[in-house]
């Protein structure tokens, strides 16, 4: 599939199965607006040239939190991608806590594009918590799910250094942001 093709129709695709879906920041951004963040991190990371792993930014949490399926992952665009998502997906029938804490264990055995994924997710993560953090979270949650998010991200390095640069950015800034200083 041509490029240009394969990443509209991600992006029509994940807008769809993610309609009426919002992120929990006080904003209630509509949550395209993170895949699109995530997918536009991918891009610059790779300049344009793995449309694959860009298209799997903007598919990333289709497998986790819509109806959609591996197999229609991989029918509608390809096994690559298919993986890409499913590897960067929580297995849902655990409770939340164990999903967390496997994160950061199964971080490191990720495949290098997986590591990358992953990491532009979390930087959009923590960008979010600077931006438009969760009306309902007090500073200790908002202060775990930095540290967590810095946990899970120490096993995806050595891959990119700039996306670590760009998480790393983004984690000073929640920290600025959480001590008051900004
Ligand atoms: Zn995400």
């Amino acid at each position: 599939m041509h490029d240009i093709l394969l990443l509209t129709r991600a992006f029509a695709f994940a807008a769809d199965k993610h309609t009426g879906q919002r992120r929990k920041g006080e904003n209630a951004e509509p949550y395209v607006n993170h895949l699109a963040e995530v997918a536009h991190l991918l891009s610059q990371a790779v300049t344009g040239g793995d449309a694959n792993l860009i298209a799997a930014g903007l598919l990333h949490d289709t497998l986790e939190d819509t109806e959609t399926t591996w197999d229609e992952l991989a029918r509608v665009f390809n096994e690559d991608i298919a993986a890409l998502v499913h590897e960067v997906t929580d297995d849902k029938t655990l409770p939340k806590l164990e999903r967390k804490r496997l994160q950061i264990v199964h971080a490191p055995h990720k495949t290098p594009r997986a590591k990358m994924l992953k990491l532009a997710d979390k930087t959009s993560n923590l960008r979010g918590i600077v931006a438009s953090p969760p009306a309902g979270w007090p500073l200790q949650r908002r202060l775990e799910y930095v540290a967590w998010g810095r946990d899970v991200a120490a096993g995806l390095r050595g891959v990119h250094a700039w996306l670590e640069a760009q998480f790393d950015e983004a984690a000073e800034a929640a920290d600025r942001a959480l001590a008051g200083r900004d």
